[in-house]
């Protein structure tokens, strides 16, 4: 029998290396066996509880398809973890520490579901369950979880947007993967706005054209990820417009996500950004402390990784900004543990996550930072900033000030206009509205945004 698992892992494994590195290859399934395999469901062994952790996370999908491939049908991939210690290869993976790895929430889906999910590049484990609510993604869930139950019925468009790493991506996934379960949903889309635009392309080349269109057309739930990628692009710009319109049109659901609002979408036309903004337009924001922590101990205790409670606090209180970055320092702790055999120290801890700490302190960018860079830039004084004058010389600095404190800080423009002379949150939003704006209109404009932009993200 062994034997035959074996020759199922050789195939199997051929079909997952040409996904991956030759590294990652290495690291992550040479190790690895096949030691039970029946209709429903395939399990590996694994040297310990990471290399699950790893594999589901990262690499679940290409997996499944190469199961697909060998095999002909899907089958559950289930882990045996051996414990027989961890190899040195696991030490590397400071390499790939800030991917992305995910809560483990093993549904057990139906053989077509599971066909579908996979068709459509979605990761199964990007579900509802593992999905912790806090107050900074409360609405945007409320929503998702709604559209995901009557589709096309509450919110549409369902607009979700927010910085990297805080959950566009998963909760779209929650809910493409939720409306599959519906019988009455037939065909469900998810895609990058990426993807979207290069199957566009080629279909113009290859005059597929047709085919294209009856793809993202004909399709009950449309789910584009990413949609900021469509800034400047017009002619996929167009032609997901008219997409956009047949479905809206023929009552059928779309979900979007993008990284800032449909207005503030540089190069991305209006007629385009009032449909955007037609249905529920819904923010994730950088989870607080609390929330935090309970990312990590759903994390830790779904893969039986056992972590000190000071330990789980330290990267709560330290890795803020971006929760894939939370994960991935989760996973190195855990790495670091098991190969030491002993808990982490403080000290140890701070060398450890040092790049990741370091990434975090260059987002913690304050408004006084700001108005400074500001004032310096555009040779006025700080107090004229901050002041009641308003010249023309004065207003755009203030207005630029105003926009970037909105863009990399967490303030909410209330707090924004106290900090700006005790201006109220109408002078704020109507500046952060001008700006972008103008950034459409005038090169310029954009160029000085991005220049300080970038200075202020280093
Ligand atoms: P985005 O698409 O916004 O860049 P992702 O959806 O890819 O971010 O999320 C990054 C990682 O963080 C993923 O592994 C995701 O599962 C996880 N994640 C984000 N928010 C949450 C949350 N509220 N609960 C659990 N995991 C989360
Ligand atoms: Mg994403």
């Amino acid at each position: 029998m062994q034997e035959t698992y074996d020759r199922i892992w050789r195939e199997v494994a051929s079909g997952i290396r040409p996904h991956l590195n030759a590294e990652a290859y290495q690291r992550w399934f040479a190790a690895i066996d096949l030691v039970q395999a029946d209709e429903c469901a395939l399990t590996l062994q694994v040297p310990n509880s990471i290399y699950q952790f790893w594999i589901e996370s990262n690499y679940l999908n290409v997996v499944r398809s190469a199961v697909i491939a060998v095999l002909g049908s899907p089958r559950e991939i289930k882990f045996r973890a051996t414990d027989r210690g961890l190899t040195g290869s696991v030490l590397d993976v400071h390499a790939q520490g800030t991917s992305e790895p995910v809560a483990p929430v093993s549904p057990a889906a139906r053989a077509e579901d599971l066909e579908s999910v996979i068709s459509h590049g979605m990761n199964p484990l990007k579900n509802f369950a593992a999905f912790v609510v806090g107050s900074n993604n409360q609405f945007a869930h409320a929503a998702a979880l709604a559209v995901s139950q009557s589709p096309a019925k509450t919110y549409n468009p369902l607009f979700i947007y927010g910085g990297v790493g805080l959950g566009k991506t998963h909760l779209m996934q929650a809910i493409g993967q939720q409306t599959v379960q519906r019988r009455k949903i037939q065909k469900v889309t998810y895609l990058s706005s990426e993807r979207f635009i290069n199957e566009f392309i080629d279909a113009i080349q290859q005059n597929m054209l047709v085919r294209f269109r009856k793809r993202y057309r004909q399709t009950d739930v449309l789910l584009i990820d990413d949609i900021h990628f469509l800034a400047g692009k017009e002619r996929s710009q167009e032609e997901f417009f008219h997409t956009f319109n047949t479905l809206f049109d023929g009552r059928k659901q779309i979900v979007l996500s993008s990284d800032r609002p449909p207005s503030e979408i540089a190069n991305l036309e209006q007629r385009l950004v009032s449909r955007l903004e037609s249905g529920l337009t819904t923010e994730l924001q950088p989870p607080d402390t609390e929330t935090r922590l309970a990312i990590l101990r759903k994390k830790a205790e779904a893969f039986h990784l056992e972590l000190a409670e000071d330990v789980l606090a330290f990267l709560a209180q330290r890795v803020r900004t971006n929760v894939r970055r939370l994960e991935g320092a989760l996973l190195r702790v855990v790495s670091y543990q098991s190969l030491s055999g002993r808990e982490v120290s403080r000290e140890a801890l701070e060398q450890l996550l040092k790049d990741i700490l370091r990434e975090e302190a260059k987002k913690m960018v304050t408004i006084e930072q700001i108005q400074k860079k500001v004032a310096e830039h555009f040779e006025v004084g700080l107090a004229d900033i901050t002041g009641k004058r308003r010249t023309a010389n004065i207003v755009y600095p203030r207005q630029v000030a105003m926009y970037l404190s909105r863009r990399h800080t967490k303030a909410s423009l209330q707090q924004i206009g106290e900090t700006f002379g005790g201006r109220d949150h109408g002078t704020v939003l109507h500046a952060c509205k001008t700006l972008s704006g103008r950034m459409k209109r005038e090169d310029l404009v954009r160029q000085t945004i991005e220049n300080l932009d970038t200075q202020l993200s280093r």
